[in-house]
């Protein structure tokens, strides 16, 4: 269309400009040549009018009929409908609201799912089918797994303590506390029992959680080539043979010296020797979590610290109870140790 209409008005100037040309050209006297550009000039001023209405009608415009006039007349009831629409938005929405409680429905996963793409098909987000499912991994769902599917993205919330009420869970979230109520059938001021669930629509999960599912919180803490020669669980004890003892945390191989690193930033909260672990470190990060590493040749940090994933924090050794040298590592999560291998990357 546009270009339409910029071929038109070039060819009408170069007809312009080779008319004026031939004028110029042909005139001999100054009178004459007044006169002609007088008549050219008056040419020249309806062709533009005609081009200006050409190109302005609503027709040539958008393939509808009409005047400028009736177009602008429909243009103001239009925008008169949309004013309108407008005020009467916020009533429709909280009539709507006031009636929105959550639903669920359950979609069996197939084969080459993602939950991007589930989340996408179902209008909610990857937080929401994560949150609601209480998947670890995001990377951990199988075909023929059947997923909750709730009918409005948000996420679910555990009460932590006696008295949180909608109002203040929607709050902390920074969503509408009247939906956040109305999802859970219950009002902005009940006051929730420690443990229990609560929807919350539009929530979305905090940073450490979602770094956490997508398994790429963690660091490795020795950035050296290693060999994993202990993984986490039950297992043969190396000192007591016929035992069988829980190994808390994963073991890795490699040559004694080697540097070790957090494997999250945080702060060192105790640096010390044991006969279990002999030189170790704890550090304490966010989210409930700490990390240990034993075996030290050497530590390289004091309690009180604060070190980040490129800080080293001691050297590969073999003291404690050892049978060469490597690390040991434990993660633990709200006081608990958890498979270290979970949160690596
Ligand atoms: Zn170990």
């Amino acid at each position: 269309m546009r270009e339409k209409k910029s071929f038109i008005s070039n060819e009408k100037q170069s007809i312009i400009k080779h008319l004026f040309n031939t004028i110029i050209m042909s005139c001999k006297t100054n009178s004459i040549k007044i006169v002609c550009l007088s008549v050219f000039g008056f040419c020249a001023g309806v062709l533009l009018t005609c081009v200006l209405i050409t190109t302005r009608r609503p027709d040539t415009r958008n393939g509808v009929g009409g005047f400028d006039a009736a177009s602008e007349a429909e243009s103001k009831e239009g925008l008169e409908n949309l004013l309108s629409e407008v005020e009467n938005l916020p009533a429709l929405t909280e009539s709507t609201e006031a009636s929105t409680e959550i639903t669920y429905q359950t979609y069996r996963v197939k084969s080459g799912d993602m939950i991007g793409y589930i989340a996408d098909a179902f209008d909610i987000t990857q937080d929401t089918i994560i949150s609601v499912n209480n998947i670890k991994q995001s990377r951990l769902i199988q075909p023929g797994q059947y997923l909750k599917i709730p009918s409005m993205p948000g996420i679910v919330y555990t009460v932590k303590k006696d008295g949180e009420t909608p109002a203040t869970i929607a709050e902390k979230y920074k969503v509408n506390a009247e939906k956040c109520a109305m999802a859970n059938s219950l009002t902005l001021e009940t006051a929730l029992k420690v443990g229990a669930s609560i929807y919350v629509p539009d929530a979305e999960l905090d940073w450490a959680t979602r770094q956490e599912i997508n398994g790429d919180l963690f660091k490795r803490p020795l950035h050296a080539r290693y060999r994993l020669s202990s993984y986490y669980g039950w297992r043969k004890s190396p000192f007591n043979a016929g035992k069988r003892t829980f190994h808390g945390g994963i073991d890795m191989a490699i040559s004694s010296g080697t540097p070790i690193y957090p494997a999250l930033e945080g702060k060192v909260t105790a640096v010390g020797y044991n006969a279990t672990y002999g030189n170790y470190v704890i550090i304490t990060h966010h989210s409930g979590y700490k990390t240990l590493y034993g075996h030290m040749k050497s530590t390289a940090c004091k309690k009180g610290n604060f070190v980040y994933t490129n800080t080293v924090i001691g050297y590969v050794g073999s003291t404690g109870m050892s049978t060469g040298p490597h690390l040991h590592f434990t993660v633990y999560k709200n006081g608990k140790t958890i498979n270290p291998l979970t949160v690596l990357n």
